[in-house]
């Protein structure tokens, strides 16, 4: 089924050609004409999966026959649980809008950075993408007004929960107009969604998309074993020797992280470091500049690598392994994708090694060990 059979106009088929993006996804093919229908969606989708043009789409659609805004009113309000996920969403709605003849003022709010210019930025705006702390603080500071809004997002409800924003979510619920068109997404559906679903939802199209199968055959994966003090050395080494380009490495601490970054940069491998104690600024700069190609090594904690969205990477580095095989694969996956072939090395402690056979154990596939002993590490 092409774009053209979803019932989105000229201008935004010609926004979407220019993204690329040449055939709906599933999740587009059944979300773009419930939305458009006025309907409510309940989408079980992860990210990858394409749910963030399955709702941007649609919205901006919904806007092409709209006039222009009188107030301080909100229309669109988009809730996404982290910084990294607002303002990517953001930047979706701003990629397919910027030429369509009805322009919408979209703006991503989140927390971590001064609320003044996000007061001052929000007059006229029209979609406003926001994480729940920061929207309930811009609000009780009367910076802006939700009570007229028609159509509501809640994106990764699931994660929303699990971090711990339920109060804030009913907070918000609660000062929306009972009548909206409600939208779900949640990668899975556990009984805390269920009961938002629940109390939110008005007889919604559901729709459920399986993950597609991570093909781990693209991916070649290795391992080596390494004693903790010999890690650091073997990882300058591996980037060097291997004259990797572009490579995101995996620590267990921002400690790590940090310290990871200094030896990098001594060593003369362009270097940088993403984690929670960032700024957001520093964040988002570095990401860019990383997917850009314009920094060579990005070091992360799991925490801020999910929901960041990385098309392709040659090389993924475990420095540590992470907890759960689950995440494990999740950081793989960032290379081999679409198709392309990546490379992901992990190294190995002794102490890793049973928790490494586990990983494998549950990924159902084998990773040999490499030696490192007879590396020459001085100088690096
Ligand atoms: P999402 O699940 O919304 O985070 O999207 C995952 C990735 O898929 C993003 O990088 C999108 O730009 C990309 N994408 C979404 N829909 C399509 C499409 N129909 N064709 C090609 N790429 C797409």
């Amino acid at each position: 089924m092409p774009f053209q059979s979803l019932g989105l106009s000229e201008p935004l088929l010609k926004a979407i050609e220019a993204q690329q993006y040449t055939k709906p996804y599933p999740i587009q093919e059944q979300a773009i004409p419930a939305i458009r229908a006025g309907k409510d969606v309940l989408g079980i989708a992860k990210t990858g999966s394409g749910k963030t043009a399955s709702f941007v789409l649609p919205i901006l659609e919904w806007f092409q026959d709209k006039g222009t805004p009188q107030n301080r009113s909100i229309r669109v309000l988009v809730l996404a649980p982290t910084r990294e996920l607002a303002i990517q969403i953001g930047s979706v709605f701003q990629a397919f809008g910027e030429k369509l003849p009805r322009k919408v003022k979209t703006m991503a709010v989140y927390g971590g950075v001064s609320i003044n210019p996000q007061m001052i930025g929000l007059q006229n705006v029209e979609v406003l993408v926001a994480t729940p702390g920061r929207l309930l603080d811009l609000l009780s500071r009367r910076a802006l007004s939700i009570s007229e809004t028609e159509i509501l997002v809640l994106d990764e409800a699931d994660k929303m929960l699990n971090m711990g924003f339920a109060d804030e979510m009913k907070d918000i619920l609660f000062l929306l107009p009972r009548k909206k068109q409600s939208i779900l997404f949640s990668a899975t559906l556990g009984d805390a969604v269920e009961s938002i679903h629940q109390s939110l939802l008005n007889n919604p199209v559901k729709i459920s998309i399986e993950e597609p199968e991570q093909d781990l055959e693209l991916i070649k994966q290795s391992a080596y074993r390494v004693s903790s003090e010999r890690k650091g050395p073997l990882l300058r080494y591996l980037i060097k020797t291997e004259e990797m380009q572009q490579v995101l490495v995996f620590a267990s601490s921002k400690r790590t992280a940090d310290n990871l970054v200094e030896k990098l940069k001594k060593n003369g491998i362009d270097a940088a470091a993403l984690h929670s104690e960032k700024s957001q600024g520093a964040r988002t700069e570095t990401l860019n500049k990383f997917k850009t190609g314009r920094l060579r090594v990005l070091v992360a904690t799991d925490l801020v690598s999910r929901g960041i969205d990385i098309q392709y990477l040659p090389y993924v580095i475990n420095f540590d392994l992470p907890r759960s095989p689950q995440d494990y694969v999740h950081r793989i996956g960032r290379t081999g994708r679409a198709g392309a072939t990546g490379e992901a090395i992990s190294l190995i402690c002794p102490e890793d090694e049973h928790h490494f056979k586990i990983i494998q154990k549950k990924m159902k596939k084998r990773v040999d060990i490499l030696e490192s002993d007879d590396l020459e590490l001085k100088g690096y």
